[in-house]
């Protein structure tokens, strides 16, 4: 991370505004797409419109790229190296250059969140495990509330990265206890319910309690107390006293959220088991395996879903329903935290469907926005954390052609694509934002990637937030 360029480039864009007060949000809401690179959008496009750039967030004021590399990458076994900064040259010369110096999603939820580019597996954490300052936290210093909500496990890493701080992403039980314990987040809402399994079909033995924390953690939220044994829940609204969470888990009860009265702090458990849908009707739960059922059409997909688990963008209105009540603002992270474990699997079908659903919940908040706040009040980035899967254009051997356009397929139709890889890339995501603070990304976006064009680093989201917040 670069230190010395942030505090310069913050100078330049105070000195540059004169004596121009910098116009800030009120509430910040990014949502990240897990795994999503430049093709994934445009494979989506040509199925849901047959059109390239028809998402409406594509259409955006503010359009940049952005280089993902962590500080230190792992090559096995936790055996780290030094990350080089992203190469635009050796992008677009060398075909294998991006399967190199590829992040995780802690690290890079990390780096959205914080600002400091950390190792792959880091959650808050720098690369001498010290303690670093999320959006959440920042939100609740300015006393906004603040939220996540995701597809996947809520302890699971994009999430975590902006609520916890440990030392390794796997450390799921002593994540979602930070949460739960720890945190003053207002809302925490995704999957990873013990007793569903990934059909959201009740089971008669607890899969696991560590994406919840534990069994007797589990209890205390579902009987909505504040305390277990000597730990307790944080006070949030300042009276002094511990503020139990509002449990949820129906489908119905996340609908229910949605409009009219909310509670105070709400921790939403679907019931499924890892995802809400993604990895629906698999054999198996290890999404890298493979495993080739999941080439089904996208709209089979979305049509066998189940009636007992909200989708992503119920859950995001959800939140927003509970967080509006702050009068200071507040911060919400969304996740769709599957496209990433479709594409781990060249699950085209699947990979759609999960970009889908990511897509509706995006025109939700928009419409959210449009209807209960304003573009003036609040700043909506839409962007992904990592690229997943290699997705070019096909290719039959002659390099230069994969990085063409995909072919244009009409809508309705598998689009014609080529996955390169079953891991994340180092490639540039896509970044677009509406809203109060986007117009000051153009003084981040000081690097230009011959394909792309202007990009900006993953760490200068959070460092635009925090020059706008604090
Ligand atoms: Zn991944």
């Amino acid at each position: 991370m670069n230190l010395i360029k942030y505090i310069f480039t913050a100078f330049f864009a105070l000195s540059s505004l004169g004596n121009a007060q910098l116009k800030s949000p009120k509430n910040v809401i990014i949502m990240i797409s897990d795994g999503c690179g430049y093709n994934h959008i445009q494979a989506t496009d040509l199925y849901q419109n047959g059109e390239f750039n028809s998402q409406k967030y594509e259409s955006f004021p503010y359009k940049y790229f952005v280089s993902t590399y962590p500080a230190k990458a792992d090559q096995w076994d936790k055996v780290y190296y030094n990350a080089a900064p992203y190469s635009t040259l050796d992008a677009w010369t060398q075909f294998d250059y991006v399967n190199h110096n590829m992040t995780c999603s802690s690290a890079a939820g990390t780096a959205i969140s914080t600002g400091v580019k950390t190792y792959n597996g880091a959650v808050c954490m720098d690369l001498d495990r010290n303690k670093l300052k999320n959006l959440s936290d920042l939100a609740k210093e300015k006393h906004k509330a603040a939220g996540v909500v995701t597809s996947v496990e809520w302890s699971h890493a994009t999430p975590a990265c902006f609520v916890a701080h440990n030392e390794s992403r796997e450390n799921y039980s002593q994540i979602a206890k930070e949460m739960i314990f720890d945190s003053k987040m207002d809302v925490v809402m995704g999957c990873g319910h013990p007793y569903y399994d990934a059909n959201g079909v009740k089971k008669d033995k607890p899969n696991t309690f560590k994406y919840v924390g534990d069994s007797l953690t589990w209890n205390m939220l579902q009987k909505g107390e504040a305390k277990l044994g000597d730990k307790s829940v944080q006070d949030i609204d300042g009276d002094g006293k511990p503020d139990a969470w509002t449990f949820i888990e129906k489908k119905e009860d996340f609908e229910k959220l949605c409009s009219g009265k909310a509670p105070k702090r709400v921790i939403g458990t679907a019931q499924v088991y890892q995802t809400l849908q993604q990895s629906r009707g698999l054999k198996s739960d290890n999404y890298f395996k493979g495993d080739k059922i999941g080439e089904e059409d996208p709209k089979e997909l979305l049509a066998s879903e189940t009636k007992t688990v909200p989708e992503l963008k119920t859950m995001a209105l959800g939140a927003l329903n509970v967080l509006k009540n702050n009068e200071n603002g507040f911060f919400l992270m969304v996740e769709g935290g599957a496209i990433d474990w479709a594409a781990h699997s060249n699950q085209t079908g699947r990979m759609i469907a999960e970009e889908i659903n990511f897509n509706k919940t995006v025109e939700s908040v928009i419409d959210w926005i449009e209807t209960n706040s304003s573009w003036d009040e609040t700043l909506l980035i839409v962007t992904a954390d990592h690229e997943t899967g290699y997705i070019t254009a096909p290719y039959n051997g002659e390099f230069g052609k994969s990085w063409e356009t995909l072919p244009k397929t009409p809508k309705g139709q598998m689009p014609n694509i080529q996955w390169n890889s079953l891991n994340h890339t180092n490639s540039l995501v896509p970044l677009f934002a509406k809203g109060q603070g986007g117009q000051y990304f153009k003084i981040f976006a000081d690097e230009t990637d011959i394909k792309r064009g202007r990009y900006i680093n993953n760490t200068e989201i959070a460092q635009l937030i925090f020059l706008l917040w604090e």
